[in-house]
């Protein structure tokens, strides 16, 4: 059987069903103001009962999970949420369980829907402030399972879809993994898992059906694949594997506080891509030495209207805080494309990766983005931030949003609010054709950071989000290879400091070739550096440099990636 691998390593163990209840609207309606009034008061109490219970859970939390939790006490507290159930309640004289299925049930599909899946999976989040409301209300049972089947044998959970809190919760104890039908690879239930390294699998679809209590099962959370009740001879394949698996994360794992020197003294900076300030500890646990890329665009889609330039700054500054003295660089808000706002409403377009998105909303909607420079600004007196723009495909952009960004700090500077004066001012480098005149950018922006998510869809005309093309959207093609050479280069004669954060700054085969080129700062998903260190440890810029050629002689993208494959194995 095969899913989606979302949190790393095999687990063996006996198969454990967890049943969740399904709720149904019930379509009672209420009859007079009075059962109106009761209602509220229900839905009330059980806004109150369901808060007081997550603040329980939270201070029993030692890790980021209690983050997760604070992030459902924010939701449902906000008064969007709220003044729809009610209206819904009051108007249209829905019973309270029914109202707030008809809202979360809206909400969860409106994220679902996001093509990008970490705003797609908040769905999650949604999903599970309404099933705790609808418990409150009295409407919902927790999740069941056989209690015979606990054991002192590890275990495997084998459920439908599982919410945030059902896995927070659960006691973890003799608990060695989780398959679940749904899911995506960035939900929580997944970002629990691999919090509490737990290998899981997700997205296994009906095929999980088959499977009893007490099945032996076998996960392997890198490839996603499953086994029910392998052989002996198999399962001790698997058990030796485990192993092997154990003893190179251990190896990892002892890297985390040495810094990422080659072995000729050349200095590597890892830093995380995160979207949440609850995100920071992740990427201090797995030896980050900063932020290279904060998106500002969760900030933005939890809310229910722009935030304004108080919540931002409040968001920011406490980035700043808990980054402890690392460097952070905030990036503009990025919307468009792919990422839209649910109170911001966008006309269709033909090409919306080709239209209006990023820099180019930014430049349009000036006093949006006036908010968020001042509001970085402000926080930059708290840490050492950096502020990166979006989406800058020639000089003018970059002009115009540098003259914003001088009315922003002036207006700091006349109302007498400090801010750090020499905070960098950069660009991402993810249109080719800011790539092509990184020679010009170079001699304006404070520094550079190299987006190949972008880079690589737009050189090859390839949407990133089309499976038909994703092929073509590969960062080994020469094109794309050559472009962020060139950047690189660029960005050095001209003494601006060049970053990567793209995904390929986490893809181990890319590590000496970018090293190659000359990049010295490296920004990925947190859990991705201690591979990524492992290499640079382990290598020398000789090394590099000799790869970096080889690579350059090649004109097919395959070729290059099976001559990496092969001198990594
Ligand atoms: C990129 O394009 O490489 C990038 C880091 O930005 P995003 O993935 O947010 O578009
Ligand atoms: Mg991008």
């Amino acid at each position: 059987m095969k899913g989606i691998g979302v949190s790393p390593g095999i687990a063996i163990g006996k198969a454990l069903r967890v049943v969740r209840q399904k709720v149904s609207a019930t379509g009672v309606l209420l009859s007079g103001d009075e059962a109106v009034r009761a209602e509220i008061d229900r839905y009330r109490q059980a806004v109150k009962d369901s808060i007081a219970e997550i603040r329980g859970l939270i201070s029993a939390q030692s890790d980021a999970t209690a983050d997760i939790l604070e992030t459902h006490i924010e939701m449902l507290t906000d008064s969007q949420l709220d003044n729809d159930i009610l209206e819904l309640i009051q108007v249209r004289k829905k019973n309270a369980s029914d109202a707030v299925l008809e809202v979360t049930g809206r909400l969860v599909a409106a994220f679902r829907s996001i093509e990008d899946p970490y705003l797609s999976a908040r769905a999650a989040d949604i999903g599970d402030i309404g099933q705790r409301l609808l418990k409150h209300l009295g409407t919902l049972q927790p999740p069941s399972f056989d209690e015979s089947v606990q054991s002192d044998h590890p275990l495997i959970i084998v459920a439908d879809d599982l919410s945030p809190s059902d896995t927070i919760t659960m006691d973890l104890h003799h608990i060695a993994g989780f398959a679940l039908q749904a899911g995506g690879a960035t939900s929580h239930t997944a970002i629990v898992a691999r919090l509490r390294d737990m290998p899981a699998i997700v997205g296994c679809g009906a095929s999980l059906d088959n499977v009893m209590d007490n099945d032996i099962m076998v996960l392997d959370g890198d490839t996603g694949q499953l086994w029910i009740n392998p052989s002996d001879t198999e399962l001790a394949a698997f058990k030796q594997k485990k192993m092997a698996q154990v003893e190179n994360a251990r190896r990892l794992a002892s890297l985390k506080d040495i810094p990422a020197r080659m072995v000729d003294g050349r200095r590597i900076r890892l830093l995380a891509n995160i979207s949440r300030v609850e995100d920071m500890k992740d990427a201090f646990l797995h030896g980050a030495e900063g932020v290279g890329l904060f998106r500002t665009e969760f900030l933005f889609m939890k809310k229910s209207s722009f935030p304004t330039e108080e919540e931002q700054f409040i968001a920011y500054r406490d980035l700043a805080v808990a980054s402890q003295d690392t460097p952070v660089t905030i990036r503009t808000l990025d919307i468009g494309g792919d990422k839209p706002l649910p109170y911001f409403p966008m006309p269709k377009e033909q090409n919306p990766f080709l239209g209006h998105r990023a820099i180019r909303i930014s430049l349009d909607k000036k006093d949006n983005f006036l908010t968020q420079l001042k509001a970085i600004l402000r926080a930059s007196s708290f840490g050492r931030l950096k502020i990166l723009v979006p989406m800058v495909s020639n000089m003018q952009e970059l002009r115009a949003a540098k003259e914003l960004f001088t009315a922003a700090k002036n207006e700091l500077l006349q109302k007498d609010i400090s801010f750090d004066k020499d905070i960098p001012f950069g660009i991402m480098i993810e249109v080719p054709s800011a790539a092509v005149i990184a020679d010009l950018l170079a001699r304006e922006a404070d520094f550079f950071s190299i987006g190949t998510n972008d880079l690589c869809q737009y050189t090859m005309a390839a949407d990133r989000m089309n499976d038909k093309v994703s092929h073509l959207c590969d960062p080994y093609h020469p094109a794309v290879l050559r472009l962020i050479s060139f950047t690189i280069q660029q960005a050095q004669l001209n003494n601006i400091p060049v970053s990567l954060c793209g995904e390929m700054a986490g893809d181990p085969l890319a590590a000496l070739v970018l090293a190659g080129m000359g990049l010295e700062e490296f920004s990925m998903n947190a859990p991705s550096i201690p591979r990524i260190k492992h290499i640079i440890v382990n290598s020398s810029m000789d090394k590099a440099i000799q790869v970096l050629r080889q690579v350059m002689e090649f004109d097919d993208p395959s070729d290059i990636t099976q001559y990496l494959q092969d001198i990594n194995a």
